[in-house]
């Protein structure tokens, strides 16, 4: 019996102490490599499933890593990475799992990078966000296909599927009105048409101040960013967002750092004109093709979060052996992309009694080229705000309803792996005959909407829908 209980007890050791193997996994092996994870590394990983399921009962699971994970700490922001949107597509859930196994080794192991940036930032990875369309892609065996498993089990199209901001957007510039994230109010008008899917990630996003993200597909090799739909309509047009700039940085971050995006490569067979790596492996998304009801655009007109979108390559489902190569090719372009998450500006906005300011507008003027950027993020439950920027001078304002505004002018000196540069603001309450009651009423208004914001009245309305 001794020798027995020796050998059973050297076999779960060894599997506990089992390497990742590159190999495509099932829904079963991706939450058995989830839950590995937080075993291996519980104190800086929570596994956390979305409310909801999909139309095959599948559950949307996503592992966080942060030092005090399944929370959110006040000045810390948010990162998210989101795989396996279309079910066959489906580097980037194998890439996500190999990332989150890396994340927590090398974190065990003391590597100074990795500490340093789970220590400042928390991190949401997501690996597959259409479970069932994986399954229905590899249930072809060898014979898959371009289209099969793309959309979810009813044949939704999950990157067509979310709320289109946009046309309320650009009719909003058309008649000089200015463009606030307020948008997700709206959400309510096309309801019906969500799928689960969307449903869970809308419901995600609008409670985690989600900063910067990214989702990654295959088909092509190229950083794709916003706009993703056309301003006028056309099928191909430059479609530039208020924050181009930014966003042209954040796209040419993972292009540059991947091993061949930016570098002259073959083009795929499949769409034929890959020139991309002639403008350095980016492009806006609506000078590509025109998408409406994209994840991406959503993300930043309804929500502080800035989020791009990768083509990971030709090939939507690549055989085992080319897992390998893509780890490779990705790994240090997936974690020069999160430390984005930090450049910019960031802070608290207070009232005069050092109380935060949820829902306070941080609106930003480019000093040098003299143009406002016209796009506010907003403050978070604590007054904490994050605002991502290109190095430059601008002139950053905070205002919210009965305080006075205030500007500072910020220099912004981006430097790698160091944390975003910090502006707090301080708002004197506007005077009133009645100062005091007033005061109060508006602080209770914050406060019942930074509850809003964080807990499950939203996700009630949200079911609703
Ligand atoms: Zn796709």
């Amino acid at each position: 019996m001794g020798s027995l209980a020796a050998i059973v007890f050297a076999t779960v050791l060894l599997a506990a102490c089992q390497a990742f193997e590159f190999h495509h996994h099932d829904y079963k092996q991706m939450l058995e490599v989830m839950k590995k994870t937080q075993a291996d590394c519980p104190s800086i990983t929570k596994l956390y499933y979305l409310p909801g399921r999909t139309t095959e009962q599948r559950q949307l699971a996503v592992i966080q890593f942060s030092t005090n994970p399944g929370k959110h700490d006040p000045g810390k922001p948010e990162f998210k990475y989101v795989g396996n949107m279309h079910g066959n597509e489906v580097t980037g859930r194998e890439l996500l799992l190999k990332l989150m196994d890396d994340m927590c080794q090398r974190y065990k192991a003391g590597d100074p990078m990795v500490t340093k940036l789970i220590q400042m930032t928390s991190i949401h990875i997501m690996p597959s966000m259409n479970p069932d369309g994986w399954e229905a892609a590899n249930d072809l065996g060898p014979n898959k296909d371009w289209l099969t498993g793309r959309a979810n089990n009813q044949d939704i199209d999950l990157n067509r599927n979310f709320p289109d901001y946009n046309r309320i957007v650009y009719s909003r510039e058309a008649h000089h009105i200015k463009s606030m994230n307020d948008l997700w109010h709206h959400t309510i008008a096309n309801n019906d048409k969500l799928a689960p899917e969307t449903k869970m990630v809308i419901n995600w996003i609008m409670q985690i101040p989600f900063v910067l993200s990214a989702n990654m597909h295959n088909g092509d090799l190229v950083a794709n960013y916003p706009y993703d739909e056309s301003r006028t309509g056309a099928s191909r047009e430059y479609t530039s967002s208020p924050d181009d700039d930014t966003f042209r940085h954040l796209a040419e971050t993972y292009a540059d750092s991947h091993a061949t995006m930016s570098k002259p490569h073959a083009g795929c067979e499949a769409t034929g004109d890959d020139d991309f790596y002639k403008q350095g492996g980016i492009t806006n998304g609506a000078a590509w093709y025109s998408v409406a009801g994209g994840m991406q655009d959503f993300n930043y007109l309804s929500t502080n979060c800035f989020e791009i979108t990768l083509e990971l390559g030709c090939i939507k489902f690549p055989e085992n052996s080319a897992l390998p190569g893509e780890w490779n090719d990705n790994k240090k372009a997936m974690y020069n992309y999160m430390w984005q998450t930090h450049i910019g500006v960031k802070g608290f906005v207070m009232d005069s009694n050092n109380n935060p300011i949820s829902h306070a507008f941080i609106s930003v003027k480019n000093v040098t080229s003299g143009k406002e950027v016209r796009h506010n993020v907003s403050s978070v439950h604590d007054g904490d705000y994050w605002r991502l920027l290109t190095d430059g001078t601008y002139d950053v304002t905070a205002s919210a309803p009965g305080f006075e505004s205030v500007t500072h002018r910020v220099e912004v000196v981006n430097q790698p792996m160091q944390g975003a540069v910090v502006q707090n603001f301080t708002l004197p309450a506007k005077p009133s005959k009645d100062q005091g009651s007033k005061y109060d009423a508006i602080n209770q208004i914050m406060d019942v909407d930074g509850d809003k914001m964080m807990d499950g009245k939203y996700r009630q309305e949200m079911e609703e829908l």
